[in-house]
């Protein structure tokens, strides 16, 4: 099947800002992105809705479909719940032409760009670790030994910043939209004349 979709990576440490931004990049940038909704076995947090942030699934559920190969990718992320992106999301999105949002861990990231060369990617990260302790201790979801396996998690993921295409330090929300959909507004341009 042809695709005329792009396929962009948003990855960077949990709590830096990620989903926000994203959140705020699909309201605010003029181009046809859509997010990849990823497969979880971790429990629905309150206010999230079943197939909107996540398709949250038993870790049986999880199991058959990743010997099924439903997977782009799939981690165990922190040792304890696993994620995959579906390869059903990805590329209903790209053959519709979709500019196709994968906000995912950095291991998954860098999977992804093993099997795919034409991905843009984007590392996401606070300013600095206090920063991304503050941040992770003020959303009040993880106790506090999930923290600092998160914190412990993060200083491994920033070895990785080189294999993206662009780092972007998470100031402000609106500043990094702004930065994100720059360079993605460059890209589409760039792509219509090469
Ligand atoms: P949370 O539990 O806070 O929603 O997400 C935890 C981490 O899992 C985040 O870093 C998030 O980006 C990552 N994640 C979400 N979906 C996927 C996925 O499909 N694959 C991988 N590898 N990581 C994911």
């Amino acid at each position: 099947m042809a695709e005329s979709g792009r396929l962009i990576i948003l990855s960077g440490p949990s709590g830096a800002g990620k989903s926000t931004v994203v959140r705020r990049l699909l309201e605010r940038c003029d181009l046809p992105l859509e997010l990849s909704v990823s497969a979880t076995t971790r429990p629905a947090r309150p206010g999230e809705v079943d197939g909107r942030d996540y398709h949250f699934v038993s870790k049986e559920r999880f199991r058959q479909m990743r010997e099924s190969g439903e997977f782009l990718e799939c981690k165990e992320v922190f040792g304890r719940d696993w994620y995959g992106t579906l390869h059903k999301q990805v590329d209903a999105g790209l053959a519709a032409g979709k500019w196709i949002i994968l906000e995912i861990d950095v291991q998954g990231a860098l999977s992804v760009m093993e099997v795919r060369q034409d991905t843009l990617s984007f590392f996401i990260r606070p300013e600095s670790q206090e920063e991304l302790a503050n941040r992770l201790r003020s959303r009040g979801t993880d106790d506090e030994a999930a923290i600092l396996r998160r914190l412990e998690v993060a200083a491994e993921e920033l070895q990785a910043l080189q294999r993206y295409n662009f780092e972007i330090v998470n100031r402000t929300v609106e500043q990094s939209v702004d930065e994100i959909c720059q360079k993605l507004m460059q890209y589409s341009h760039g792509a219509k004349h090469a």
